[in-house]
């Protein structure tokens, strides 16, 4: 065993976004916390292996069920399905209540810089599109992120899920959203007109 101070610095240091100071930062706030906030700290680390993925709209959860309390729950709208980039997002709109149908989590955007869609769950997307036409789908929403790779990916899958289900109505979030802005920093009033004002 190594020093416990850099070998816990060095896994954050794996996060995304965390540099080498910003890492020892957190290593010394928490040498200043008590033991037992370290303690609750490590144990909801600990509880994430008791998360998976929902069978249906993808993302983590902790249910018993194989499929997600919001998949599962009964009055959702049958007839909108949102494609969202993370579980952060779907958080995000869940919280804002400005949507009430069904969720699909693509995994990510594509990247400008190398084109290549290889992170999204096109493949999944589409079968999950025919389970929910089957359902009464009506229409797909793209909620994605207002900046240009969030742009892209909604034109990139607008253009996969329109060859694929012509019938489909597709529409993008409105953007009443500010260009650049993150879905999970929208506040709920932002995000419920950027649905209203979906087209
Ligand atoms: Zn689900």
């Amino acid at each position: 065993m190594g020093d416990p101070i850099s070998l816990l610095s060095e896994r954050f240091v794996k996060f995304p976004g965390i540099g080498p100071r910003q890492a020892q930062r957190f290593v010394q706030f928490l040498l200043r916390t008590t033991p037992s906030a370290r303690r609750e700290l490590a144990n909801a680390i600990l509880a994430l292996s008791g998360t998976h993925r929902c069978g249906q709209c993808m993302r983590y959860h902790t249910g018993e069920e194989a499929t997600c309390a919001i998949c599962l729950h009964p009055s959702r709208d049958a007839a909108l399905l949102a494609v969202v980039a993370s579980d952060t997002d779907l958080d995000a709109l869940e919280k804002s209540s400005a949507y009430k149908g069904y969720y699909f989590v693509v995994g990510g955007t594509i990247s400008l810089a190398t084109e290549r869609a290889s992170v999204l769950r096109e493949k999944e997307l589409l079968k999950y599109i025919a389970e929910r036409i089957d359902a009464g789908l009506i229409e797909v929403i793209l909620a994605f992120p207002a900046n240009p790779e969030g742009d892209y990916t909604g034109s990139q899958l607008k253009a996969i899920i329109g060859e694929k289900y012509p019938g489909i109505r597709i529409s993008s979030l409105g953007r009443g959203l500010s260009t650049g802005s993150e879905l999970e920093y929208a506040d709920p009033d932002t995000l419920k007109s950027a649905f209203s004002g979906r087209r």
